[in-house]
């Protein structure tokens, strides 16, 4: 199976409050971009295209290895994966889109996605439990409904699709209110089942200063 591996770079992650975009803040002296595209190599997928913000395009081809392909992003993930889809190669069979902001999936989570693809689903995300207790609230944030946790899961990336599969429901996707947070949503919109696989609690995803926090100790104590 040839699996092209797209990165979603082309957020502005202003929630973590750099001057840069979120992809080029470093962790460990490197930005997390490389990171991202260093674990979908290490897990199997051989080629790889990065949507990048249209401002910092030479910014990130100057720090990403010379076999990427690099594209330029939209103001939307949905756009961003949609341009980055656009450039990915016909003779791949499946496709792993993935978040800049999670560097340290570990490649075993890149190649179980691999593993469900090669046994035949057409979609698969990884996914972890939910473990605090989760509520509904109303516009005041006063509780109006306890939601049962034990079905719940948290959607991770890389995730994982039969390439001919994704770019039908992209293609289906266009036209008002099209925006998805992730791409198994675009794909379950055009009626797809989506698999799962087990994630992991190191692929989480860098939103805030904390995030940052906690990746860099992981990294320091060996951990990630
Ligand atoms: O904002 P959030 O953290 O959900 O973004 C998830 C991923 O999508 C990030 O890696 C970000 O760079 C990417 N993204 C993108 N294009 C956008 C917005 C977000 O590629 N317009």
């Amino acid at each position: 199976m040839h699996a092209v591996g797209i990165v979603a770079a082309a957020g502005s992650g202003l929630r973590l409050g750099a001057e840069l975009p979120k992809a080029l803040v470093t962790l460990d002296g490197r930005p997390l971009v490389v990171w991202a595209v260093e674990s979908l190599r290490a897990g199997g997928v051989a080629e790889v295209v990065v949507a990048v913000p249209a401002p910092q395009r030479a910014a990130f081809v100057a720090v990403l290895p010379a076999d990427v392909h690099v594209v330029v992003g939209g103001d939307t993930r949905t756009a961003s994966v949609r341009a980055a889809l656009a450039a990915a190669r016909e003779h791949a069979d499946a496709v792993l889109v993935h978040d800049a902001a999670r560097p340290l999936t570990p490649p075993a989570v890149v190649a179980r996605v691999l593993d469900a693809l090669a046994a035949g689903a057409r979609a698969v995300v990884p996914v972890l439990p939910v473990v605090d207790t989760t509520v509904v609230v109303d516009a005041e944030g006063v509780v109006t409904a306890d939601v049962p946790r034990s079905p719940l899961r948290r959607v991770q990336t890389p995730q994982g699709f039969d390439r001919a599969t994704l770019v039908e429901a992209y293609g289906r996707a266009h036209g008002a209110a099209a925006e998805f947070t992730d791409d198994a949503s675009v794909v379950r919109a055009a009626g797809i089942p989506v698999h799962t696989v087990a994630g992991d609690e190191r692929a989480a995803k860098i939103t805030v200063a904390h995030d940052l926090a906690l990746a860099e100790l992981q990294v320091a104590q060996g951990v990630a």
